[in-house]
């Protein structure tokens, strides 16, 4: 249903994970309203969390983009899935002995370094090619006991083969997928093939299907709610992409909101083919403002006194009837709420 009462929602979690792509930002601009938004949450003491599958960079290198973009976020509130493949193979305690081959870009070898986690492959094999003369045989790390693939622009034969042999070759190799996103915005003239490219590529050459970290798995929902405390139904997931956000959402028993800022209109939302619908829907998450400054006019002395309007239902106060309308025609406030929906 659409979001028509900001505050009740606000008011009922204690926790906002955002999505940042279409949510907080547009590949390099900010969307309209964030800062404030945000701003209102903390006066608020809600804990905010920001999410991204996106695993190019780390927390570190996601810092450095929210304060590029004038946005105060702790690298702790942070968590991209390049963290969370680092943060699954810290929980399955992976050998330190053992390497990760790294199908992906710099943002996994960071995070797994900070993790304290061998690695090879990565953007250094990004030029690699393969000259297949009679008889060549590729060699592979024996000692690989987990494979990782993210997003990848370099991505190559060499990569393709070099994961698959330890995969298939290695005894209990890992297959750790960051995310299977179809299709991510590079640019903002089209949609550009993501994550779940690469993965499918290992995934036909392996004949397996990889355990995923990123949404809508529930390993990172899992995570933040165990490392802050946190009970799911306490939370609110925000974002804008239907079969990874608000999955993630329902998946982890959370209150979903899409905001329609990024990569899912309302006709894709209310196409009959789509089955994923979340508790609310906005147009962006600004609009937490709009709809609490427009509460704020229940202040007003002469807009409690409408015959049929519940002050604390915002619902009924927007939804007022043409009847009610009528015996109030002259009211100069009575038309203010109605523009700021
Ligand atoms: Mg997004």
């Amino acid at each position: 249903m659409p979001l028509q009462n900001a505050d009740d929602l606000i008011d009922s979690v204690e926790t906002f994970i955002f999505d940042c792509d279409g949510v907080i930002w547009k590949g390099d601009s900010l969307i309209d309203g964030v800062p404030e938004t945000l701003d209102m949450l903390r006066t608020k003491g809600k804990r905010l969390v920001f999410v991204t599958n996106n695993s190019t960079k780390s927390r570190k290198q996601y810092g450095k983009k929210f304060e590029t973009l004038g946005l105060s976020v702790n690298e702790d509130e942070i968590f991209a899935s390049s963290f969370a493949a680092a943060a699954y193979l810290s929980s399955i305690n992976f050998p330190k002995d053992k390497k990760v081959y790294v199908i992906g870009e710099e943002g996994i070898l960071k995070e797994l370094e900070l993790a304290g986690f061998q690695y090879v492959g990565g953007p250094d094999d990004g030029g690699k090619k393969i000259e297949l003369k009679p008889g060549f045989y590729m060699e592979h790390d024996e000692n690989v006991g987990a494979v990782v693939v993210g997003f990848d622009r370099y991505f190559n034969y060499y990569k393709v083969q070099y994961g698959t042999l330890c995969i298939r070759e290695n005894p209990g190799c890992l297959f750790i997928a960051t995310n299977r996103d179809a299709v991510t915005h590079l640019t903002d003239a089209q949609e550009w093939a993501g994550g779940g490219s690469m993965v499918g590529a290992l995934c036909g050459s392996t004949q397996q299907e990889p355990l995923v970290v990123g949404k809508p798995s529930t390993f990172m929902m899992d995570y933040l709610a165990d490392k802050f405390g946190i009970t799911k139904s306490q939370i609110c997931m925000v974002g804008d992409r239907l079969d990874t956000d608000i999955l993630f959402g329902q998946n982890g028993g959370c209150k979903t909101l899409l905001v329609l800022s990024g990569v899912t209109s309302l006709a894709m939302l209310e196409n009959p083919n789509n089955s994923i619908q979340p508790d609310f829907y906005t147009s962006k998450i600004s609009d937490f403002l709009s709809l609490k400054a427009a509460k704020c006019l229940h202040i007003i002395p002469h807009s409690l006194s409408y015959p049929g309007v519940t002050p604390h239902n915002h619902m009924s106060y927007f939804g007022v009837t043409p009847a009610a309308k009528a015996t109030f025609p002259h009211n100069p406030g009575y038309d203010m709420p109605m523009q700021e929906t």
